[in-house]
C-alpha cells in the first residue's frame, strides 16, 4: 500500500525522544523552549509559542487577536475544518473567501470584492486566515496591502507550510501577517507526533498566547494583581487551556526540524518526477507561483475538466491499486455542521468546481521512482 503521506523518523529521532524519558522532565522542562528558539531562528521570527496542535495554536492565535463574539472571521473554503472551527470556538461567526482554481489558495481579487460589500454592510472581518494550500503560499503581500486598508488582522494557516519560502524569506516570519500557525502531525513535513507552533513578531501577542496555553496562569510578579504571597503562588489572570507541548513531543520535533530542508529537497525532486511523467491532456499539477518555494505537503492534481464521476473513479481506482489516493480538501461549507449554520451549496463555485476535480497523489520522502512510476501509470489507465 502507497499512503499519500507518511512521516520519516529515523535513529536519532528515537534517541532524542527516549534521551527525554530518561531525563527529570516529560513536560515543561528544557525541550520545549528549545524547540521555540529553533523554529524561531529557522522562520526568523522574534517568539515561537508550542502548543499541543496546530488547531490549539489557531485557537489561541484568534483568542490573543481579540476575537470574540459578534465578530467576523474569514478564511478559505479549501481547507482542514480546523482553519475554520477556531473561529467558532471563540463565538465568532465564520465566512469563507472562494479559491483561485489554479492554486486552490484564497483568491485575492475574491477577498477584495468580498471586503468592499463587507465594508457596506458594516460587517468587515476582524481576522482572516489565509491558508497555505499543500505548502504554497498565498498572495500574502496583497492580503497583507488589504489588512491596512480594511484595518483586520492575519493569522497564517502555515499547518502545510513549514520550510516553504514566499518572496524568498521563510514562511512563519511574520512579515505580512500578525502570527503564522504551524502543525506537526505526522501527515505533515515535520512531525512532533501531535503539535503545533504559533509565531509573531508581537511580544504581547506572544505573551497571551503563552498565558492561554497553560490556564492563564502566570507567575511573573509583573503580571499580577496584587504582591506575591511567596514561592509556591501563582495567579489566573485569564481563562486559557491545558495546551501545552510536551518534552517529548518537542524533543522529537526539535530533532526532525534537522531534516526540513532536506525532506523538502527530496519532495522537490518527487514531484518534478510527477511533473514530467503526467499526462497533461489528462491531469494538471497546481500552479507553482514564481515567488514562491512550495514545502509540498501534498501534490494535488486537477482533472482536466471538473467531472464527479470521474473524480470518483480515479479516487477509488487508485485506492483498488493499493494506492492511496485523497481529496484535500471536503469544502468547509459543505460539511453538515456548516450546513447547519446556514451556508448552502452554490455559495463558493470555484471551491465546488475544484472539489470535483482534485486529487492527492502520494508525496513523502520515502516514496520511490518506481513507486511514483507506478502511480502515474495507474492514473493513466484510470483516465484514458
Ligand atoms: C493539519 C491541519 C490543521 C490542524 O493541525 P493539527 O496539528 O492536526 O491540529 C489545521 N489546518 C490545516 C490546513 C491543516 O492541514
Amino acid at each position: 500500500m502507497i499512503p499519500y503521506g507518511k512521516q520519516s523518523i529515523e535513529q536519532s529521532d528515537i534517541d532524542a525522544v527516549v534521551e527525554v524519558l530518561n531525563s527529570n522532565w516529560l513536560t515543561q522542562g528544557p525541550k520545549v523552549p528549545e524547540f521555540e528558539q529553533a523554529i524561531s531562528d529557522y522562520t526568523n521570527c522574534k517568539y515561537a509559542v508550542a502548543v499541543n496542535s496546530a488547531t490549539s495554536a489557531l485557537h489561541v492565535a484568534c483568542l490573543a487577536l481579540g476575537v470574540s463574539h459578534n465578530d467576523y472571521v474569514w478564511t478559505s473554503p479549501i481547507s482542514f475544518v480546523a482553519s475554520s472551527n477556531c473561529a467558532l470556538y471563540c463565538g465568532a461567526k465564520i465566512d469563507f473567501v472562494d479559491i483561485e482554481p489554479s492554486t486552490g489558495n484564497m483568491c485575492v481579487i475574491e477577498l477584495e470584492r468580498k471586503l468592499v460589500h463587507a465594508k457596506k454592510a458594516g460587517q468587515l472581518p476582524k481576522v482572516i486566515i489565509p491558508v497555505h494550500l499543500a505548502g504554497q503560499s498565498c498572495n500574502m503581500k496583497r492580503i497583507h496591502e488589504l489588512s491596512l486598508e480594511y484595518a483586520f488582522t492575519i493569522i497564517e494557516d502555515a499547518s502545510h507550510a513549514i520550510g516553504a519560502k514566499y518572496q524568498g524569506e521563510p514562511i512563519g516570519n511574520c512579515i505580512y501577517s500578525d502570527i503564522t500557525v504551524f502543525s506537526f502531525h505526522p501527515v505533515k513535513i515535520i512531525t512532533s507526533a501531535e503539535g503545533g507552533m504559533a509565531t509573531t513578531n508581537d511580544p504581547s501577542l506572544a505573551r497571551k498566547m503563552q498565558l492561554l496555553r497553560s490556564h492563564g496562569i502566570t507567575a511573573v510578579d509583573t503580571e499580577m494583581t496584587e504582591p506575591s504571597h511567596g514561592p509556591w503562588y501563582y495567579q489566573q489572570i485569564s481563562l486559557g487551556f491545558n495546551y501545552r507541548m510536551t518534552d517529548l513531543h518537542a524533543a522529537l520535533g526539535l530533532s526532525q526540524l534537522k531534516n526540513v530542508d532536506s525532506f523538502i529537497t527530496q519532495r522537490h525532486q518527487l514531484a518534478s518526477l510527477y511533473n514530467q511523467l503526467l499526462d497533461r491532456n489528462l491531469v494538471t499539477p497546481l500552479l507553482q507561483i514564481n515567488n514562491c518555494y512550495s514545502a509540498y505537503h501534498l501534490y494535488i492534481i486537477l482533472l482536466t475538466k471538473p467531472d464527479k464521476a470521474l473524480h470518483h473513479s480515479l479516487v477509488t481506482g487508485l485506492r483498488e491499486k493499493d494506492i492511496i489516493g485523497h481529496v484535500h480538501y471536503i469544502p468547509i461549507h459543505l460539511q453538515p455542521y456548516y450546513k447547519d449554520m446556514g451556508f448552502e451549496p452554490g455559495a463558493f463555485p470555484n471551491a465546488e468546481q475544484y472539489y470535483q476535480s482534485a486529487v492527492t497523489l502520494p508525496l513523502h520522502p520515502s516514496l520511490t521512482t518506481e513507486q511514483v512510476q507506478y502511480v502515474v501509470k495507474t492514473v493513466h489507465d484510470i483516465l484514458s
